[in-house]
């Protein structure tokens, strides 16, 4: 009996059977890999002709509206084929995504991605390893580790140096104060935290930040049970990088106040500005002061790479962990991230030994578990994308993109910076200024600014951001696409320009009637 007959007389008596043995298995495995090949074909050719056709990073389409597409879709009820989820998909998700690799995206830091890391996403998703144990990894964790060693060599930070990636940089930083945190309790207080959490003394412990740097420390801080209040803002400098003076002066009012100062952090790359606190003077009042300092790269941490900036970073090996986010200046796919700690004994505050999955006996025996340096378990083989990046294009390649977004900033705020119309707020260090359209009427700067800002994003021709500066709205670019120029920058300005008139011409308009 051939194999349809054998169905077919099945499907008489046990449909449900025949159904079963119609129907494809989605499992993937030796069996299915050509139909995974033929539908990575599909999804590729609707990609393509997505970015064919695409002009402008963004549709500009309303949430409203969006959710209004999304309420007729039953998830109780499944397409049936893949082609018609793909195609539905088209219209979800493709026809009005935000798009980072179009250059008048130039909002957030999202960086256009290399696609051999594309490609990488695949790979791990197919074999589908987990970094928690060498048990359910083997040769991946050798490619993180390998890129842990290769990027703490980046820093400088010597040989005790070790790191594990992470989902981004606000999960690196929550471990730099968790860190921070549980050192300073076993160093000066003879206190195990882990074992019996917070002592006494903690609601008197202060952290050191810029006014400029990411919100994820405050977060952090209220997630390790310190709270906002631990954290404090010291101001910045003309150039939006943390003033020393003044945090050595607010290290003195917390002790004189009878408070503990833990750590500082330093911001190399602050999220608006992409201004660098000064490094080497930092270390020293950290030195000093037995302080805890911990450098948060995430944005600049692409100049380990650069070959003509390196020296802005410089000082980052001074620190005693460092964030490193490879999702923003290494062009890489969300999410690719790593922590960095000068000591890799410091490490061990995240570890806990569990009978079933990473017992002590296989840390002596010699068993690399990543899992003992994570606060994660079941963890993405995301250090893959990097890896197959440096392997095909090699770092030189991925440090001159960045360099290229640089120089395109400077440039930029060259062009700018004469512009009557435009207060440009900062030289840039890395790649982002912010800056805003200034008419003869200074009445309504802020609400014209914020206006320019939505009306560019409802467009979708051009996406800037915004932001706050003592109180203040302000426009911000984050220039991160090395095929953009120079012209299309300035195209965007235009467009800024003018809709700065228009709208101040509005207002104007309205105060007089
Ligand atoms: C982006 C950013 C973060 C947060 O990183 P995620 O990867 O988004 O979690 C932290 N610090 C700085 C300075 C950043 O720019």
């Amino acid at each position: 009996m051939g194999n349809a007959q054998q169905i077919e007389s099945l499907a008489v008596s046990h449909l449900t059977t025949a159904k079963a043995l119609y129907q494809p298995s989605y499992i993937f495995n030796e069996h299915s890999v050509a139909a995974l090949k033929s539908r990575v074909i599909d999804a590729l050719s609707v990609l393509s002709q997505r970015f064919e056709t695409l002009e402008k990073p963004f549709s500009g389409i309303t949430p409203q509206h969006m959710a209004k597409k999304f309420a007729d879709v039953d998830l109780s009820q499944p397409q049936w084929t893949f082609t018609a989820a793909l195609d539905e998909l088209k219209e979800l998700y493709l026809k009005d995504a935000v798009y980072f690799h179009n250059p008048n995206y130039m909002a957030h830091l999202n960086c256009p991605i290399v696609y051999p890391a594309i490609v990488a996403e695949l790979i791990l998703s197919a074999v589908n390893s987990s970094l928690d144990t060498w048990d359910q990894s083997a040769g991946a964790t050798l490619i993180e580790q390998r890129l842990l060693d290769w990027t703490s060599e980046c820093i400088r930070f010597g040989e005790a140096a070790d790191g594990v990636f992470t989902s981004g940089g606000t999960q690196s930083n929550l471990m730099a104060m968790l860190i921070a945190r549980d050192e300073f309790c076993r160093r000066k207080l003879n206190h195990d935290v882990k074992t019996n959490g917070l002592p006494s003394e903690f609601t008197k412990f202060k952290i050191f930040v810029s006014e400029a740097s990411h919100f994820s420390l405050q977060k952090s801080a209220a997630i390790l049970g310190l709270g906002y209040e631990s954290i404090v803002s010291v101001p910045t400098d003309e150039h939006y990088r943390m003033n020393v003076a003044q945090l050595k002066a607010a290290i003195d009012n917390a002790r004189e106040a009878g408070e503990i100062p833990v750590a500082v952090i330093a911001t190399a790359g602050t999220t608006d500005f992409g201004s660098i606190d000064p490094l080497h003077e930092i270390s020293k009042v950290a030195h000093r002061e037995a302080l805890w300092m911990h450098v948060d790269a995430a944005y600049g941490g692409g100049l380990l790479i650069s070959n003509q900036y390196r020296d802005r970073i410089d000082g980052i090996e001074l620190a005693d962990s460092v964030t490193i986010d490879f999702h923003k200046t290494f062009f890489q796919p969300v999410s690719c991230g790593a922590f960095f700690v000068k000591n890799k004994k410091h490490l061990s505050c995240v570890t806990h030994h569990a009978d079933y999955l990473n017992p002590l006996s296989q840390s002596q025996e010699g068993t690399p578990n990543l899992v003992n340096k994570s606060i994660q378990t079941t963890r993405r083989f995301d250090a893959l994308k990097l890896w197959m990046s440096l392997r095909t294009i090699g770092a030189e390649q991925l440090g001159q993109y960045f360099d290229q977004v640089i120089e395109l900033a400077q440039k930029v705020e060259c062009a700018v910076r004469n512009d009557l119309e435009i207060e440009v707020l900062n030289k840039p260090e890395l790649s982002a200024i912010v800056f805003r359209f200034l008419s003869a009427n200074k009445q309504n700067l802020c609400t014209i600014n914020q206006e320019i800002r939505k009306q560019l994003f409802k467009d979708g021709q051009a996406i800037i951001a915004g932001t706050k500066v003592k109180g203040e709205s302000y426009l911000k670019i984050t220039l991160l696409n090395p095929e953009a120029s120079l012209e299309q920058v300035l195209v965007v300005f235009e467009r800024i320009k003018r809709l700065g008139r228009q709208l101040s011409h509005q207002y104007n308009q309205q105060n007089q009637s």
